[in-house]
């Protein structure tokens, strides 16, 4: 069994290539391929057999875009989306600011994906990406869809 567990893993693994990417920033908007660090290969693999998965592989394979995982060159641009491209850090630097209930690299990367274009394709109608309202949408049909899968407590209003 060990050995086929071992597979399935890899399996789940390999599938994230399918949906994702992952680069660098070395420079100031400037970015390099690179390997996904294992903490980001886990936390995807979680969101991917979420409830949030098959709105991922719907919105990747509707819109022919890979969501691109940066990692970020500055650690206060961390946890920030853009079109398709999701920007991450590290997260107990993002915790230790204090401005929103404790977060773990699946919760962050989770409301991350819920602002890209191929997650937001999903759905007919999406407040105006940078709004207060998409904020709230994004923890209400991303983040919180994923808290509740892991059975932590639900943010419910992006001031949370
Ligand atoms: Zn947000």
């Amino acid at each position: 069994m060990q050995m086929f567990n071992a597979e399935t893993r890899l399996a789940k693994e390999r599938e994230l290539n399918k949906y994702f990417t992952h680069s660098t920033e070395y420079e100031l908007d400037e970015y390099r391929a690179s390997a996904m660090p294992q903490n980001v290969k886990d936390s995807l693999v979680d969101i991917m057999e979420s409830p949030l998965g098959d709105k991922i592989r719907n919105g990747v394979d509707s819109t022919g875009s890979k969501i691109e995982l940066t990692q970020s060159l500055y650690e206060e641009s961390a946890f920030q989306a853009s079109g398709n491209q999701v920007y991450y850090g590290d997260v107990d630097t993002f915790n230790a600011r204090g401005i929103t209930m404790h977060q773990t690299m699946g919760t962050l990367l989770a409301h991350e994906i819920g602002h890209t274009q191929s997650y937001m394709a999903n759905y007919s109608f999406v407040p105006s990406p940078g709004t207060n309202s998409n904020e709230n949408w994004t923890v209400t049909n991303a983040e919180d869809i994923y808290r509740a899968y892991k059975g932590l407590p639900l943010r419910r209003n992006y001031d949370n």
